[in-house]
């Protein structure tokens, strides 16, 4: 790996953008970097007001119809795991690079930034762009807000490349990933009168038993895509919180829980029987107790990566690694994002999943090298296409 290379990986991984934090340093500093090779710059920053931005760059024409490169700039945090170095400082072996984000996916920001000055070098007939997002490992939380500038002011790509951890694998389906919180509220009193209050906690396993009832039904029926394991969509209630006292009737009780969907699948498969079931059931409970009320409200909402037919991001990618296979992912990603917001998606990155989110995470020179390369036919490509 070249020199440039090493010393932006190097830049990137030191920064410490673990999820929780600010990643505006880091964006600030690509940015920069960016700019010095001429290329047009648009920071998104986080509409909540936190300390947090998506960046967008485009070398080439200003035009619709380029390709993306996408990476999320956050990482998994570090708390708890065994790491027998620094994780925010760069080390290299003869063989690999190691630190935290080096296989997800700062390996493959680097790639795309170290490749700016020949990107540049050149005119380009097809716009390249950088998609650099927030908060991906919340749940996509970020990518959402820079979609929606390309589809207010920025120009509109027609392929978008989510440079995930694959292996160098095409990418074309995965699981969408949606998450909610139920919020239940009964009637508080004295443990010895229960019959007075109306228990939160009682009422949530209520909802729960028939959130697992209507789970039976998709694990029996599906629908089935048997390239996933499970090879339907699933369910999980992952914490639940309620109630104050052993002596007290539970007033209140909330529970999170997600929904993970194949392709096609869509969380209301299980909302609009739940819906149905919440609604009779609060009808009866509030003519003794009206302040009675069970209220779901969303939190995460990472669609799925559907195939698509003949996808022109399938065939470009094909034509340029040399591919013939795609693959199903495991893991959710920004991917579906981008599809939604019309753009034919796919993942392909150079590293391992399974080196991702470890103590003493790497990615091996072999797979950067590859990525190098595919980055580097892109660009020969973007010149004459
Ligand atoms: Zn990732």
């Amino acid at each position: 790996m070249n020199d440039a290379f090493v010393g932006i990986l190097d830049r990137l991984i030191g920064f410490d953008t673990v999820s929780a934090r600010s990643n505006l340093s880091l964006i600030h500093w690509i940015g920069d970097y960016l700019k010095q090779h001429g290329a047009t710059v648009e920071i998104v920053p986080a509409p909540d007001g936190q300390p947090k931005a998506n960046l967008w760059a485009t070398i080439g024409p200003k035009k619709d119809g380029g390709i993306v490169l996408s990476g999320h700039t956050d990482v998994v945090p570090v708390e708890g795991q065994p790491w027998t170095s620094d994780p925010f400082k760069l080390i290299e072996t003869d063989k690999r690079f190691i630190g935290r984000g080096t296989s997800d996916m700062k390996g493959f920001i680097a790639l795309c930034l170290a490749l700016v000055p020949d990107m540049a070098a050149k005119p380009l007939q097809t716009p390249l762009h950088f998609a650099f997002s927030y908060d991906e490992e919340l749940g996509c939380l970020g990518a959402p807000h820079l979609l929606k500038a390309i589809g207010e002011k920025l120009p509109q790509p027609r392929i978008a490349i989510i440079g995930e951890p694959t292996g160098m694998k095409l990418g074309v389906r995965h699981k969408g990933v949606y998450s909610f919180e139920t919020h239940v509220t009964g009637k508080d009193g004295h443990s010895s009168q229960p019959e007075r209050g109306l228990n939160a906690i009682l009422l949530a396993a209520e909802v729960m038993g028939e959130m697992a009832r209507i789970y039976r039904g998709i694990q029996e029926n599906g629908p089935f895509d048997r390239s996933f394991d499970p090879p339907h969509c699933s369910f999980n209630i992952g914490n639940v919180d309620g109630g104050t006292a052993v002596n007290i009737i539970a007033r209140e009780c909330r529970f999170l829980w997600d929904f993970r969907a194949i392709p096609g699948g869509h969380p209301d498969q299980i909302l609009v029987p739940l819906r149905a079931f919440i609604e009779k059931r609060l009808g009866e409970l509030r003519q003794s107790q009206p302040l009675a009320d069970i209220v779901i409200t969303p939190r995460v909402s990472a669609p799925p990566l559907v195939e698509e037919h003949e996808s022109a991001a399938e065939a470009l990618l094909k034509h340029l690694t040399g591919a013939n296979d795609t693959v199903s992912l495991p893991y959710a990603t920004e991917a579906g994002q981008f599809q939604q917001a019309g753009m034919s998606a796919i993942v392909c990155g150079p590293g391992h999943i399974a080196q991702a989110h470890q103590p003493d995470e790497f990615i091996d020179k072999e797979q950067l090298a590859a990525g190098d390369a595919f980055l580097r036919r892109l660009i020969d490509w973007a010149r004459v296409n």
